[in-house]
């Protein structure tokens, strides 16, 4: 078999267009513009490029984009002061705090300090505790970009087997939960797991969030299962000259390829996905804060 290649950067960007109509549609109907603030601490350099890309892309589909700069330095008190300005600034419906913070800050309470309808990442306690409890709530943005593709790609989800690969709060604990609300039978698996190749040999479905390249090699892919592969590893290519580098995925993506019914390729799977997120989550919780009917689709 070889699988048929799902395409995030071309269904992130059918998720921005229907961001794009709404935002259209808020404007005209409801005088609103959605906002996003995005906070970010320090100058880590990787952390730049995602904040740049973020505002880059929310102007795009017609929201406004509110970027606040802080000086590494910043005192908790001061950082948590802006957070209170933007939790109470109308013309802002979404919150983002880029992680990772300098070690100084309490990333837990500065998270957990913002406004739960604000979280459009959906790290705050409330968020995470309303998705473990099937409730509607601010679903973090890259697990919700592999359910939106699993759920492009199957329909329904139910009743299939499902592994996930890595348990952090960000990605492997949320999709496990999301996973678990389409009824899937869910098996989350990681760095203590006893015989992982068994584990996702069972798997309809695996969805890999580790940070490790390659490591899940295809002959641990059940014929035509669906393999999601979050994980971005920047390593050596030699082969495309000297201090060349290029980017894989958790999967050995040829291999997997060969067994799988559908993957996602990295660069170009899930990396796309997760901005268009936060677009749809922020445009979620406008339509929340005000009232209005959300946009089919976008959620969870
Ligand atoms: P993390 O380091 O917080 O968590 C990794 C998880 O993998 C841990 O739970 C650990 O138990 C598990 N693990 C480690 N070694 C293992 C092993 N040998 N076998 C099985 N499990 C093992 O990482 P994260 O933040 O969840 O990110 C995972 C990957 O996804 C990284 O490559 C990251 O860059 C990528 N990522 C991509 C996006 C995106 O937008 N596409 C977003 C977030 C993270």
């Amino acid at each position: 078999m070889t699988a048929q290649i799902i395409d995030g950067k071309a269904f992130a960007a059918t998720v921005r267009e229907k961001v794009a109509g709404h935002v259209a549609r808020l404007k005209e109907e409801n005088g609103i513009t959605p906002g996003l603030a995005v906070v970010l601490v320090g100058e880590d350099p990787a952390s730049q490029v995602y904040v740049r890309s973020k505002g880059k892309q929310t102007v795009e589909v017609g929201m406004n984009s509110y970027e606040h700069k802080l000086d590494v330095e910043t005192s908790e008190a001061d950082l948590l002061a802006l957070i209170d300005q933007l939790n109470n600034d109308p013309q802002v419906h979404g919150i983002l705090v880029q992680l990772p913070l300098p070690s100084h800050l309490n990333e837990d309470l500065v998270i957990n300090s913002i406004d739960p309808a604000k979280d459009v990442d959906g790290f705050h306690i409330s968020n995470v505790g309303l998705l473990g409890t099937g409730q509607k709530s601010m679903v973090p943005c890259t697990p919700l970009g592999c359910l939106m593709m699993l759920r492009d790609h199957h329909g329904s989800l139910s009743g299939m087997d499902a592994v996930v690969i890595g348990r952090s709060n960000i990605v492997g604990k949320p999709m496990a939960q999301l996973l678990l609300g389409d009824s899937c039978t869910v098996t989350i698996a990681h760095s203590r797991t006893k015989d992982l190749p068994d584990v996702v040999r069972r798997a309809d479905i695996v969805v890999a969030a580790v940070g490790r390249p390659e490591m899940v090699p295809g002959d641990w892919i059940k014929e035509g299962a669906t393999v999601i592969d979050v994980g971005i590893n920047r390593i050596d290519a030699p082969e495309k000259g000297e201090g060349k580098t290029r980017l894989v995925g958790d999967v050995h993506f040829e291999s997997a390829a060969a067994r799988a019914g559908a993957i996602t390729p990295v660069p170009g799977g899930v990396g796309p996905m997760t901005i268009a997120c936060l677009l749809a989550n922020t445009v979620t919780a406008c339509c929340r804060a005000n009232g209005l009917a959300e946009p089919d689709g976008l959620t969870a």
